[in-house]
């Protein structure tokens, strides 16, 4: 049932003209995930356990934040979080701060190489945890995951889905390098090998192009062209940004 679904989604974005079909797809993704959050999961004691240990990047604080009619919800949110990871933080931070300060250990010679670490290094591991951590982004992480497996399955197994995979302009970036790693994962060495021949001289050609259109767009800006035809370049800007750096919203 739910290969059924998913092959349904796939087909779909892979049949729209874009610069990378498993972004249509993850931008999707990424609304439903805001919205079941905003919406649904906000009682649910097992969601805000996770939401208070993970919190959010700066993208979902700042899409969670425009969605002006669950301010409240946020709030409610971002306080629990709060409280659970102050909590934490002046756990790590004993020692550190007030009376019980860490003494600066007196100047040695040997101090070198072994006291690159200091009592702060349990404070910075949760600092550089929280920097990487999202709810929102693990959430979508895990489904695109499953969407490119069962996308395998179906470039291997329908010649149809084939067909119209070999008819796109690749991917962004990202997606590129994940369907490079994870086609070791869900493919036989052979077809492995087809496969990241193909999707690498489609990345790359369409690289190319994607340049041609930008450089288009450059000789356009210039007062001296205003004759020469647009071609392709109008939004050469925007989608050359998007095969970058996959989903931004910019238009
Ligand atoms: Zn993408
Ligand atoms: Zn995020």
């Amino acid at each position: 049932m739910r290969e059924t679904i998913y092959s349904l989604v796939l087909y779909d974005a892979f049949r729209q003209e874009s610069e990378c079909p498993l972004c249509l797809i993850e931008e999707k993704r990424e609304e439903e995930a805001l919205d079941y959050l905003l919406h649904q999961a906000l009682m649910d004691v097992q969601t805000r356990g996770e939401t208070n240990r993970e919190g959010f990047c700066r993208r979902h604080f700042e899409m969670m934040y425009r969605r002006r009619a669950y301010r409240l919800q946020l709030a409610l949110i971002l306080d629990t979080h709060l409280a659970a990871e102050n909590a934490r933080l002046k756990k790590l931070a004993a020692g550190l701060t007030g009376r019980g300060r860490a003494r600066p250990k007196p100047f040695s010679f040997l101090g070198g190489a072994e006291q690159k670490t200091g009592p702060e290094e349990r404070l910075l591991q949760e600092l550089r945890y929280q920097e990487r951590s999202c709810y929102i982004c693990r959430k979508i992480n895990t489904v695109m995951e499953e969407h490119i497996k069962v996308m395998f399955y179906l470039w291997e197994e329908e010649r149809e889905f084939a067909a119209v995979f070999a008819e796109k302009k690749g991917f962004c970036q990202k997606h590129f390098r994940q369907l490079l790693e994870r086609a070791a994962q869900h493919l036989s060495s052979r077809q492995r090998q087809v496969f990241i021949t193909r999707i690498t001289e489609k990345q790359l050609a369409n690289l190319e192009r994607i340049q041609n259109e930008v450089h288009r767009f450059t000789e356009k800006m210039s007062h001296h062209n205003k004759d020469l035809p647009w071609g392709n370049a109008r939004d050469a800007l925007i989608r050359g940004i998007k095969k970058l750096a996959g989903i931004c919203r910019l238009e």
